[in-house]
């Protein structure tokens, strides 16, 4: 969320001074590709507002983010990232939130970085005002203000409301932005029983498929919620990839592609995450020859 380091990130900040990640990055990170997942992206920070409600990046703090990995990494776009073997990030952002569109986009097009924007439809409005906020953002408000009534309107757009119909269109419509699957109502899939599931990962891609005219082939687990049975039925909706951020070893690896979530834009922070040694990096295509 900010440029400080927390003391569970000291290990990586020494690291860092030793050099240990600047030689992993050149021998480890640099020939391979990674996913990277990010969520909100809110115009500043907001020092009376508990900042385990606020989006975890500001807008500076993605610039940050963006310059850091731009001088070390090649931005790949989705079909690079699952069918070529280009090194390099894949940027994705999870939920679908209006910010992503509004706050995060500009600045993704200032570094012409491709995105895989993962949707959850069933808080995208129809027309401006019409806010329909997924649970946990009704959660963090409730927490953040005592009641989702008493939050500023302007701070709860900019935190919390989903795109327009629009803004997806528009979305479904940019060079620079796919758009991927992420349930309708964002639930713990392994809970669904086997109608809901199937709902969620089907209504979903039917809904974004018809809002943009362009065809949905990818998917990501809300909360990295997922098994054997989720992953499956990810496939049988129709979708070619999923994405998870950690693996739980379903045996669909096509459907459980990982990613690295950042939250903080300390170097040492970013460079540890990176360096290859947190997270394997991925070498040749994340999808099979011919899936
Ligand atoms: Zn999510």
């Amino acid at each position: 969320m900010s440029t400080k380091l927390k003391p569970q990130h000291w290990p990586m900040w020494l690291m860092w001074r030793l050099g240990v990640n600047a030689v992993a990055w050149r021998r480890v990170a640099r020939p391979g590709r990674f996913a990277l997942v990010f969520h909100g992206v809110a115009r500043q920070r907001y020092p009376d507002v508990p900042a385990g409600v606020q989006p975890h990046h500001t807008a500076d703090e993605l610039r940050q983010t963006l310059a850091w990995l731009a001088a070390r990494f090649a931005f790949l776009t989705p079909d690079e990232f699952l069918h070529g073997s280009r090194p390099g990030v894949l940027l994705t952002f999870d939920d679908g939130l209006a910010n992503n569109f509004e706050v995060a986009l500009p600045i993704l097009e200032t570094f012409a970085a491709p995105a895989l924007f993962f949707v959850a439809t069933g808080h995208i409005a129809a027309a401006e005002g019409g806010s329909r906020w997924l649970h946990f953002c009704r959660a963090w408000a409730a927490q953040g203000w005592g009641d989702a009534a008493a939050v500023p309107a302007a701070i709860g757009h900019e935190f919390y409301d989903g795109m327009t119909e629009a803004q997806l269109a528009a979305c479904g419509r940019h060079p620079l932005i796919t758009l991927g699957g992420h349930t309708v109502t964002h639930p713990f899939l392994t809970q669904c029983d086997a109608v809901a599931l199937a709902g969620e990962l089907g209504e979903c891609r039917r809904y974004l498929q018809a809002v943009t005219g362009q065809p949905v082939d990818t998917f990501a687990y809300p909360a990295n919620d997922y098994d054997r049975r989720v992953a499956e039925a990810a496939r049988q909706a129709g979708y070619a990839a999923a994405f998870a951020v950690s693996g739980r070893g379903a045996g669909l690896p096509a459907y459980e592609i990982p990613r690295i979530g950042l939250y903080t834009t300390h170097p040492a922070y970013l460079g540890s995450k990176l360096n290859g040694l947190h997270r394997r990096p991925l070498v040749g295509p994340a999808l099979p020859e011919g899936a």
